[in-house]
């Protein structure tokens, strides 16, 4: 590297932007930085924007965080935006099984009950005779394995805990049920518990637990996540383009090759997966392959903006079993769920789940249609009915990258098949986890990497 390094960042989402202001930091003002990415805004699939006259913001993409890892909070305080930070109201979601809605049960690590009196009521008695039992059962786990969490879940305790207690909490996080997700990347925890010896899942779970931070288990920013992404921006003072770059990656001897967007000591790649498969076609032919193969869910939200008096139940939402006829996965009852939205009544129905048949599925559909859909299922759920003041649908496709088992072995294959490369690094949602503090970690971590592959 001669003179003041020049840095490229694929991909303005949390991870890109993220990995911009880091190099900011580390290299310097001499430093070029950009930050390339197609769409016109920034963010990705941190979107926030309006619906309807009812004021303020509303986030059309990922709406919260966990607070139990410390990423979003550090880096806010960091940007000195922490004041923007709120917290749920306490109201609890519920579950919809069998026609009804349920009370989300308590004593369950990620639905995995610790014990039959967690999911009393959700699920029958053969099943809370199963959960009971399951310690008991003999194991056959060794140490490094991985298997479908469903499969594993329903072996042990029966298919009704997976449909109606783990399923609807996993489907919030990657789109699809515990089928096709591995316990590996999925439920870490479980799967250390399982590696040390554990003699039974309810043993796992029980030791996989672990008290979070005090307080409330998520958080957001007032104004939306678009205060998170402009101060990132603000404090990367990169160049941003939406040149796009559309031939594999070339190293040139001193560097790489990034076509219309030039030469590059350093390049992050925080992009989807499938995306960073294609730039890396050259560079690092077994990463690409590797890419290529992770699948992932696409997702619609229809934001339903209600007037004040339609009656949504007391709770901060509704996941939705597995094998119900709803065509929801998930309902948020935004002004529920947050004081700050109080002054509304905004319900947020997530639809699409992961293996829905493209021909028929419901992203193909007009928006007028997918509205239908949405209000016809909150109708069954809660009853409301109101026609809305306004509405919103936002299409994510293969917005949520699948943690199928096996995928801890992939990452593992894809980073080692980048890590000898001088200057480069991958950054994004399908590495380390899919929310946003996971994003960030990979971006930090992808700086750390990139840095120190190159000379002075
Ligand atoms: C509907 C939905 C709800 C979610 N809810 C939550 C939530 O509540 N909490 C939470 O923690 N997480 C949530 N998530 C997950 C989280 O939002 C994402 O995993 C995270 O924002 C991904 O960030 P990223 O920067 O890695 O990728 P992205 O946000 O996908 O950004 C990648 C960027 O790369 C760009 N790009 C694509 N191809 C190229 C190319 N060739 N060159 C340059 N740029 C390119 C894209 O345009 C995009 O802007 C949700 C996700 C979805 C889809």
């Amino acid at each position: 590297m001669v003179g003041s390094p020049r840095a490229l960042v694929l991909g303005a989402g949390i991870s890109g932007l993220l990995a911009a202001y880091r190099l900011r930091q580390q290299l310097g003002d001499a430093a070029t930085i950009v930050v390339a990415d197609p769409e016109p805004g920034s963010g990705g699939k941190l979107r926030t924007g309006e619906v309807g006259q009812s004021g303020g913001p509303v986030e059309l993409g990922a709406e919260a965080f966990v607070r139990r890892r410390p990423e979003v909070t550090s880096l806010a305080a960091e940007l000195g935006i922490a004041e923007q930070l709120v917290h749920p109201s306490g109201l609890r979601p519920a579950i919809w099984a069998g026609h009804e809605l349920h009370p989300m049960p308590a004593g369950t690590f990620m639905g995995i009950p610790l014990g039959p009196e967690a999911l009393e009521g959700l699920v029958d008695d053969t099943t809370l005779a199963r959960i009971a039992a399951e310690p008991g059962l003999p194991l056959d786990w060794k140490p490094g394995q991985d298997a479908s969490l469903g499969q594993l879940l329903a072996e042990r305790f029966g298919p009704r805990v997976v449909q109606r207690s783990v399923d609807p909490l996993m489907a919030g996080v990657y789109g699809g049920g515990t089928e096709h997700i591995g316990v590996r990347a999925a439920t870490p925890e479980l799967a250390a518990a399982l590696d040390r010896g554990a003699t039974s899942i309810t043993a796992a779970a029980r030791s996989a637990l672990r008290p979070g931070p005090a307080g409330p288990v998520f958080a957001t920013f007032r104004d939306g996540y678009r205060i998170l992404i402009d101060a990132l921006e603000r404090a990367a003072r990169a160049e941003r383009t939406q040149d796009f770059l559309d031939r594999p990656l070339r190293a040139d001897g001193r560097g790489w090759d990034a076509g219309v967007l030039g030469h590059a000591d350093i390049v992050v790649i925080a992009t989807p997966a499938h995306a960073a498969g294609r730039l890396l076609a050259q560079a690092a032919p077994e990463a690409s392959h590797e890419l290529a193969r992770i699948q992932h869910a696409s997702a619609a939200l229809v934001t339903l903006d209600l007037p004040l008096d339609a009656g949504i139940p007391q709770h901060s939402g509704v996941l939705v079993a597995t094998g119900e006829e709803l065509a929801a996965k998930a309902f948020t009852f935004t002004s529920r769920k947050w004081t700050h939205q109080a002054h509304r009544n905004l319900v947020r129905v997530s639809l699409g789940r992961f293996g829905d048949d493209p021909g028929t599925s419901i992203l193909d559909q007009p928006d007028a249609r997918i509205i239908d859909i949405a209000r016809a299922d909150l109708s069954t759920v809660t009853g409301v009915a109101e026609e809305p003041l306004a509405t919103r649908v936002q299409r994510w496709r293969d917005g949520l990258p699948q943690y199928e088992p096996g995928h801890a072995e992939r990452v593992t294959t894809i980073e080692q098949a980048v890590a000898p490369m001088p200057g480069l690094a991958l950054a994004g949602a399908y590495l380390h986890g899919v929310g946003v503090p996971a994003c960030i970690a990979t971006a930090d971590a992808a700086v750390a990497q990139a840095l120190s592959g190159v000379a002075g």
